[in-house]
């Protein structure tokens, strides 16, 4: 359904005062129909980055993004794009900023209905509307309601109805969970899970917390300063992570740390990206640097960019044998 054309040479520019910050760069990736691929990594990777491009909201100033075989880019393409935002819709970590707080909760859910045609009859819009809410666990009466009579959990609700409204087949997720308590987290998780049975959806799943995707993703892809660093299935990376940074991840997370490994303890922060450090950019942070490292940019190949990976000083699951 969503492939990004490789290699995807991605030069996302944004102003900084008198800097330029590559925010993404040969980012390449494919999410297949009816699977979910998380995007993994800290604040300041990129991930939001790469969201953003996906739906449209930031175009890449290099390289290409193409859904569904429609270039998300190419100016000849602006029709068949125009059917593909219908179909490809965004869930916020901060749903109320989203929505127009003086809107009732039905007129913010018919609107994508409304926006794209879909039904004319207000009856008919109405009992749409119903229907959508009682998807996500609401109630139909809940849309007589405005935005601020809800919790946090229960607008991330109305926010995956209005998504759901245009007949979206693949969200996008940018923290959606991120800003909720645990116990809530856990209920828009199993939520959007069982949408995606029911409804055959394909999501994208951006999250700084290996956890939560963890019950989520069918591949999960880890981005490092807007690289993504590693790339595999779910189970396969808790279970033999390869990159270094990916073992730090799991590190940070308590009920993760020491399935059948030993243990990389996380140091360091991320670097700025405006002036990212020299060869592979995790090398500052890195227990298995070496002065390779701090020169070469090291290849994505079979599924990770990792110098000691490919040298065979660094096993997946395992500890460096050999510094
Ligand atoms: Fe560490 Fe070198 Fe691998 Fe980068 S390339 S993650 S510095 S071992
Ligand atoms: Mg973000």
């Amino acid at each position: 359904l969503f492939d990004v054309s490789r290699p995807w040479l991605n030069r996302v520019i944004e102003r900084q005062p008198r800097q330029f910050l590559r925010a993404v760069d040969h980012v390449s990736f494919s999410v297949a129909k009816g699977e979910t691929l998380a995007i993994v990594g800290e604040s300041g990777s990129g991930k939001s980055t790469v969201a953003r491009m996906v739906v449209g909201l930031m175009p890449p100033s290099d390289g290409e993004v193409r859904i569904a075989g429609i270039s998300m880019t190419d100016p000849r393409q602006a029709a068949e794009r125009r059917q593909l935002r219908r179909r490809i819709q965004m869930i916020f970590q901060d749903p109320y900023a989203s929505m127009n707080p003086r809107w009732r909760v039905d007129r913010i859910v018919s609107e994508p209905i409304r926006a794209f045609g879909l039904l004319s009859g207000e009856r008919e819009i109405q009992a749409r509307v119903g229907e959508l809410l009682t998807l996500v666990g609401l109630h139909p009466d809940d849309g007589k309601r405005y935005p601020h009579a809800f919790s946090g959990g229960q607008r991330q609700r109305i926010a995956i109805a209005r998504a759901l409204a245009s007949e979206a087949e693949f969200l996008v997720a940018d923290e959606p969970t991120s800003a909720l308590d645990v116990s809530v987290q856990a209920q828009i998780l199993n939520l959007m899970r069982d949408l995606q049975d029911r409804l055959g959806l394909t999501y994208l799943f951006i999250s700084h917390n290996l956890a939560v995707v963890r019950h989520m993703a069918n591949r999960i892809g880890v981005m490092y300063l807007g690289r993504i660093v590693e790339i595999g299935g779910g189970r396969e990376l808790f279970t033999a992570p390869k990159h270094p940074y990916t073992r730090m991840l799991l590190d940070a997370v308590p009920d993760l740390a020491h399935i059948g490994r030993q243990r990389v303890p996380v140091q360091g922060e991320i670097p700025n990206p405006i002036n990212p450090p020299s060869g592979c950019t995790f090398h500052p942070r890195c227990p298995f640097a070496n002065d390779r490292c701090k020169a070469e940019v090291p290849v994505f190949r079979d599924g990770v960019a990792c110098h000691a990976v490919e040298e065979g000083r660094l096993m997946p699951g395992g500890v460096a044998a050999v510094a």
